[in-house]
């Protein structure tokens, strides 16, 4: 009897070891198992893959790029703002129409920097996640 007993909890040893719980479902699947076959969840690691990372990093770029572009406009902006001071013979372009249009161009330049990177963000999220090869 100690025997059968010994052998029976072998078995059930070897069989919870060849299985794994889901950790979305719980369901049993196998311990190699990538992906629950009840509940479709990846149960490894994944990743969006190299060319959503390279995505995302063009659309952080873009981004930093047009915040550097706004303030190299705004600087630039100070000097023109200067020159009409000094110059304008015109009295309809004044200081304070020159900041008007300024901040205009430079929350144009802002928010489209912005909303493009953050679209570049967005398609990068879009792409399919699948095993990540580095683990
Ligand atoms: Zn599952």
């Amino acid at each position: 009897m100690p025997a059968i007993r010994s052998i029976s909890l072998e078995t059930k040893n070897a069989r919870v070891s060849a299985e794994k719980s889901c950790p979305f479902c719980c369901a049993d699947i196998p311990r190699e198992a990538k992906k629950c076959r009840a509940c479709g969840e990846w149960v490894v690691s994944t990743s969006h893959g190299i060319a959503a990372m390279a995505l995302r990093f063009f659309g952080v770029c873009w981004a930093l790029v047009s915040v550097a572009i706004a303030a190299g406009l705004w600087f630039a902006g100070q000097s023109i703002r200067a020159w009409v001071w000094m110059h304008s013979v015109n009295a309809q372009i004044t200081p304070r129409v020159v900041d008007f249009v300024l901040y205009v161009v430079i929350a144009v330049v802002l928010l489209k920097g912005i909303a493009i990177g953050v679209g570049f963000g967005i398609m990068a999220r879009l792409a399919p996640r699948r095993p990540r090869w580095w683990t």
